[in-house]
């Protein structure tokens, strides 16, 4: 069977949840047993979000392969319980690099080089790239940005140029919209739709699905109405209706027929959906036996997206204890020694987040001490593991002045200190330390407890380290050094044993976390949670 292509687009406004249609399709697909993986091609220059804030892109998400990604990313291997890499994420950037590269080597020679043929051709080869590699029956493109956008036309006349050089039944666009619900006058609002898909058909592209984002039930008539004003059949107009959890959405697919109006058009020759796994997790998802109140202390608190995966993990994990995890976010900015009891006391469990730079580190600090001293669970990850390793520096071993060289580069105690290899590193794009590095883990540690082997492996984003000269006097003060790098002996896991949770990573294990295999050092912090509550 040929790869068959599925192209995602959005129309009206950004932030209806493409990566979320797409992932949810993509499930259905995948269970019926069909190879299927998703991509996203992204129109800003950046070569990736890698360089971009949190406030801007919300998180960036790694691949095994070291990538620095979209956060739809992070969808898509939630839900497909399968990796991505570097080839599901394209911006323009990288198109405009290659080509211009190009130029340079003269493939052009004598020609000039422009958005139409080159650009466009660029972007239409690695649209059939994962297709080409014969791994997957279905690749599922999403584009970001809405169309319309400036930026978004190259890559809907790359569509375009697809639909027709592609059979009927290789391909197939659905396009997605938001039909808003006025109150005033209690009415659904169809114009919106019609008028993105016009915008399409201008540009010569064809829908064959629409898929409208709504707060309120859309009557058939409704339906009836834009299909013919957008020119796609009636049965292809169906809604996403705002759902309990984005893991609900493939079920809300499946009722509207999504996955079926796909495996027609492409002629797909499939069995039954088998979706058990996915169900036993929705069900423990939505039954609860108990709940507990996590504090996540970060500097983007205010940001929904910064913490994506971290928040995700922790839906997995609850679910796998049955458990409903509430998140209080708590600005590390403003917390100190005076309102620490105030804003963590009632807590059942602490997480410190990762991150970059200056601000918000002494409030890390404070509440990771009041974890410590109080004997709450408490994670850290990454930045929050190397701040725990200071706090400790500082407050058990008495090194008053230990600090990160991130921001203290005249420390006399640099106890977190900038890698070897990121010494002479002077470029920013790219060049932490990215991706999958193995872990070797100490038997009896509460690491090996929860990950039950000694070799593990995680995924990383990270400049700084734990300064392998201070790991004696640490492991012999009590913070035990209980996961290193068996290449290089980097720290990768620091625990107190004499504390009933106290882990803390280098790594981002929140990244490799799915419904279908949650991340064992969340659900063994849930279930400590669990019991601190208890015992409380
Ligand atoms: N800023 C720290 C470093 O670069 C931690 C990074 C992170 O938390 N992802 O090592």
């Amino acid at each position: 069977m040929a790869t068959k292509y599925i192209f995602v687009t959005g129309g009206v406004t950004s932030s209806l949840g493409k990566g979320i249609i797409s992932a949810s399709l993509a499930k259905l697909l995948q269970a019926r047993n069909l190879r299927v993986t998703i991509q996203k091609f992204d129109p800003y220059i950046n070569i990736d979000p890698g360089t971009l804030n949190p406030y801007e892109h919300g998180e960036c998400y790694v691949t095994e392969d070291g990538a620095e990604t979209d956060l739809d990313l992070g969808h898509y291997e939630r839900f497909l319980n399968t990796c991505t890499s570097k080839a599901n994420n394209v911006t323009t950037g990288r198109i405009y690099r290659s080509v211009i590269d190009r130029e340079r080597q003269g493939a052009y020679l004598g020609k000039t080089v422009q958005i139409i043929p080159h650009i466009t051709d660029e972007i239409k080869r690695r649209m059939m790239l994962l297709g080409k590699t014969g791994n997957y029956d279905v690749v599922i493109t999403e584009l970001g940005g809405t169309v319309g956008d400036i930026e978004s036309l190259p890559y809907v006349e790359a569509v375009r140029q697809l639909q027709w050089e592609l059979p009927d039944e290789d391909n197939m666009l659905i396009h997605l919209t938001l039909v808003p619900y006025l109150n005033a006058a209690k009415e659904l609002k169809t114009k919106p739709t019609q008028h993105s898909v016009r915008m399409l058909q201008q540009y010569g592209v064809h829908p064959d699905v629409i898929v409208c984002r709504t707060e309120h039930e859309i009557p058939a008539d409704m339906r009836r109405k834009m299909a013919l004003f957008c020119n796609v059949k009636p049965n292809a107009v169906i809604q996403s209706i705002d759902a309990r959890s984005i893991y609900e959405v493939p079920l809300n697919m499946a009722k509207e027929k999504l996955d079926e109006l796909a495996i027609e058009h492409l002629k797909l020759d499939v069995g039954e959906p088998d979706l058990t796994r996915w169900n036993a997790f929705l069900d423990r998802l939505f039954h609860p036996q108990t709940e507990v109140n996590i504090a996540l202390v970060g500097k983007y608190v205010e940001l929904q997206d910064a913490y994506k995966s971290i928040l995700e993990a922790f839906i997995h994990a609850g679910a796998a204890n049955q458990c409903k995890v509430r998140v209080t976010c708590i600005h590390s900015e403003f917390l100190n020694e005076e309102n620490v009891e105030d804003q963590l006391g009632n807590r059942d469990a602490i997480l410190v987040a990762p991150g970059f730079g200056e601000r918000g580190l002494e409030g890390k600090l404070v509440a990771i001490r009041y974890a410590r001293e109080n004997k709450i669970p408490f994670f850290g990850i990454c930045l929050g593991m190397q701040m725990a390793v200071l706090e400790y520096a500082r407050n058990v071993i008495g090194l008053a002045e230990a600090a990160s060289t991130e921001v203290r580069p005249n420390t006399p105690h640099p106890v977190i200190n900038l890698m070897e290899d990121q010494k002479t590193t002077t470029i920013k794009g790219g060049t932490m330390r990215l991706g999958a590095y193995d872990c070797q883990i100490q038997e009896g540690s509460l690491a090996y407890r929860i990950y039950g082997k000694t070799l593990i492996s995680e995924r990383h984003r990270h400049r700084y380290e734990v300064n392998s000269e201070y790991r004696d006097q640490l492991n012999a003060a009590g913070l035990i050094t209980s996961g290193k790098n068996p290449d290089t002996g980097l720290v990768e896991i620091v625990e107190i044993p004499e504390h009933p949770f106290y882990i803390a990573v280098q790594f981002h294990p929140e990244l490799k976390s799915t419904p279908e295999n949650p991340q064992p050092i969340f659900v063994a912090f849930v279930k400590a949670a669990m019991d601190y509550k208890a015992r409380r």
